[in-house]
C-alpha cells in the first residue's frame, strides 16, 4: 500500500465529506497503548491521508484521559510526515472573532495531568519547541485559507488548560492580560510528542466563541459552540481540500521538524536497555 505521508487529527466530519474516498481502517496497537480510535485511511485530491478522532467517535475521553503519545506514535507507524490538527477554541481576543480561523505559533502551556513525552524510564532527551508548530505547513494553510476568502490568522498563541471545564471569568480575563489569543485543552500536548517524534505539526484552530470574559455576549452556552462547530466543520473541510494538494510529496530542509532529535539525545547511547530501543524503535531507531 502506498504510504500516507499526511495526518489528520480532528472530528469525524472529516473523512464523511464529499469528494473524500474512503480507503479503509486502521486499528494499531503501539508501545504506549491503543490510540483515541482507529484511523481512517482516506484519498483527497489523488493524496493519501490518515484521520484520528481524537476524542474518540462518539466522544468518549475528555482531554486529560486521551492517549496522547499512541495518537502520535500511531501517526508514525504509518509513516506520517506531517500532521494537521483541527480543533475547536475559545477566543480571547475582540478581533478573534468566532467562525475564524488562527494557525497557532505558539503555545502556553498549563497542563498537569498527562504524559507529553516519550522519553522517560530509561532515556531522557530535550527538544527544541521555541517554535513549536511548522512553518512551512503554517504558510500553506494560511495560503490556501486565503485564496478560499477564509478568515485566517496567520499566527496566535494558544492557551492549553487542563480542562474539562470552561474557564471562569477571572482566569479568562487573566489569560487576556497574558496576551494570549485562544484557549483549548488538547493542542500543546499533541504539538511536544510530535516534536519529539520529528512530525510536523500545524494547529488549525476554529473559534466557536468568545470564552467567557466577553460582557456583552452571553456566556458560553454548548448549544452556541455545537452550532458554531459545524459551521467551522465546514470551513476546515474546505480548507483542507484545498490544501492537501499545496503541500510538497516530500519534507525538504525549509523547516527543521524532521531533526528534531539529531541533538537532544541526552542519555549515553551505551546505558540505553533494549527495552527502552524496542519502545522508542521508529523515533530514535535513525540516532541510536
Ligand atoms: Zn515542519
Amino acid at each position: 500500500m502506498e504510504r500516507i505521508k499526511i495526518g489528520i487529527i480532528g472530528g469525524s466530519g472529516f473523512y464523511e465529506m464529499e469528494g473524500v474516498k474512503l480507503i479503509g481502517e486502521k486499528s494499531l496497537t503501539t508501545p504506549f497503548g491503543k490510540p483515541s480510535d482507529n484511523y481512517m485511511v482516506v484519498e483527497i485530491e489523488g493524496r493519501r491521508v490518515a484521520f484520528l478522532s481524537r476524542h474518540s467517535r462518539g466522544h468518549r475521553y475528555n482531554p486529560s484521559e486521551i492517549n496522547y503519545r499512541a495518537n502520535i506514535y500511531g501517526f508514525k507507524m504509518l509513516g506520517v510526515e506531517r500532521i494537521i490538527s483541527v480543533s475547536a477554541v475559545g477566543s480571547l481576543k475582540e478581533e478573534v472573532k468566532p467562525l475564524d480561523i488562527v494557525l497557532v505559533d505558539q503555545f502556553f502551556d498549563k497542563t498537569i495531568k498527562r504524559k507529553n513525552t516519550f522519553f522517560e524510564e530509561g532515556i531522557v532527551a530535550h527538544v527544541s519547541f521555541a517554535h513549536p508548530t511548522c512553518p512551512v505547513l503554517r504558510e500553506l494553510l494560511y495560503r490556501a485559507g486565503k485564496e478560499l476568502g477564509l478568515s485566517i490568522h496567520n499566527k496566535g498563541t494558544y492557551i492549553n488548560i487542563e480542562g474539562p471545564h470552561f474557564s471562569t471569568i477571572a482566569e479568562s480575563n487573566s489569560y487576556r492580560k497574558f496576551g494570549f489569543d485562544v484557549i483549548g485543552m488538547t493542542n500543546a500536548t499533541e504539538a511536544k510528542l510530535a516534536r519529539e517524534a520529528e512530525l510536523c505539526y500545524t494547529t488549525v484552530a476554529l473559534v466557536t466563541d468568545y470564552d467567557c470574559w466577553k460582557e456583552d455576549e452571553d456566556n458560553v452556552t454548548v448549544e452556541m459552540v455545537i452550532e458554531n462547530l459545524k459551521k467551522n466543520t465546514e470551513n476546515a473541510q474546505r480548507l483542507i481540500k484545498k490544501v492537501i494538494p499545496l503541500i510538497p510529496e516530500n519534507r525538504n530542509d525549509s523547516c527543521e521538524c524532521k531533526s528534531a532529535l539529531k541533538y537532544s539525545i541526552i542519555t549515553s547511547p551505551d546505558i540505553i536497555s533494549e527495552e527502552v530501543k524496542d519502545r522508542l524503535r521508529l523515533i530514535i531507531g535513525k540516532y541510536i
